[in-house]
């Protein structure tokens, strides 16, 4: 049926007048999804324990002790702190944790999990590019460490590399790492060249302009590589930002695309044995986040062939 896990503190982690992270994508999501047919639940506040396989307790301190009493607080140019935004940031981290929990206890084959601010940027020690915590890959290690997976798989397709998750897992051999994003482009990491400590990852630069043929193409690439590694969860960092419309960067694919990858994924997935959580990364234009959000929930529940 297809698990979506989220909390309404999505909305209290404010940014400035302005800014594209803002709490209308996280009511634009949910409206989108709001006539489907989905298991809804309530995310949970994340645990310190899932937090601290990624991220040192300094960054958490670091974190708490920067939250204003009010208004909104820069840690760099793009990513800020609002009263509840840690609050925010743990629920994502345990809305994805709780979602690892379910599919992996059976409950489901998949789950979205419709939280902000988004994670993949957010290295060790250092929150940026609108992330706080790595959430992904705070949900993969939950998958190896507490439920004693062999392999776990995290796939991004967000038009900005995954620096973060990249970071928190380059020296893990148990973890599948690939990404699609925009080069150059912000953060301006993920060359090819970059593999990880174990050869374990896979990064594909797509040129500025690139579309859906591009698209597909390292896809299906990176969904052989899935295949290789068997893994027995594979959590997808949902970013929506490479479609057309959206107005932080230059990629030109269109809401059957964000469809076409996630199926490659789910197919990959589905051989494997593996079942899929999907974390809501970027997306600026609420109206193109909306679309291929549910069409990307959508992809993910058809049922096998
Ligand atoms: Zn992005």
């Amino acid at each position: 049926m297809t698990l979506l896990y989220s909390h309404p503190v999505a909305a209290r982690h404010e940014t400035p007048s302005g800014h594209p992270e803002q709490a209308a994508r996280h009511r634009a999501v949910l409206d989108a999804l709001a006539d489907m047919d989905l298991d809804r639940r309530v995310a949970r506040m994340g645990a310190e324990a899932d937090v601290l396989r990624c991220h040192p307790a300094r960054h958490l301190d670091r974190l708490r002790g920067a939250l204003p009493d009010r208004g909104t607080a820069a840690l760099d140019a793009d990513t800020h702190l609002s009263p509840d935004s840690l609050d925010a940031a743990l629920h994502a981290v345990g809305g994805a944790c709780a979602t690892v929990d379910a599919v992996l206890g059976g409950q489901d084959d998949s789950a979205f999990v419709a939280m902000r601010p988004p994670g993949h940027h957010a290295e060790r020690e250092t929150p940026m590019g609108f992330c706080l915590l790595g959430t992904a890959a705070i949900a993969a290690m939950r998958a190896l460490d507490h439920h004693g997976l062999d392999r776990v798989a995290v796939v991004d397709f967000d038009v900005h590399h995954g620096n973060g998750t990249q970071d928190l897992l380059w020296d893990e051999g148990r973890a599948f790492f690939a990404s699609t994003h925009q080069m150059p482009l912000y953060p301006g990491t993920g060359a090819a060249g970059e593999r990880g400590a174990h050869d374990q990852m896979m990064n594909v630069p797509l040129r500025p302009g690139s579309g859906g043929a591009e698209a597909r193409t390292a896809w299906t690439a990176i969904a052989a590589r899935l295949r290789e590694w068997r893994p027995g969860l594979v959590v997808v960092s949902a970013g929506f930002d490479a479609h057309r419309d959206d107005p932080l960067a230059e990629l030109d694919w269109d809401d059957a695309d964000f469809a076409a990858v996630t199926a490659l994924i789910r197919d990959a997935a589905r051989d494997a044995g593996a079942p899929v959580v999907s974390v809501l990364e970027g997306g600026y234009d609420l109206a193109a986040l909306g679309r291929s959000a549910r069409l990307h929930v959508q992809t993910l529940k058809e049922p096998a062939r």
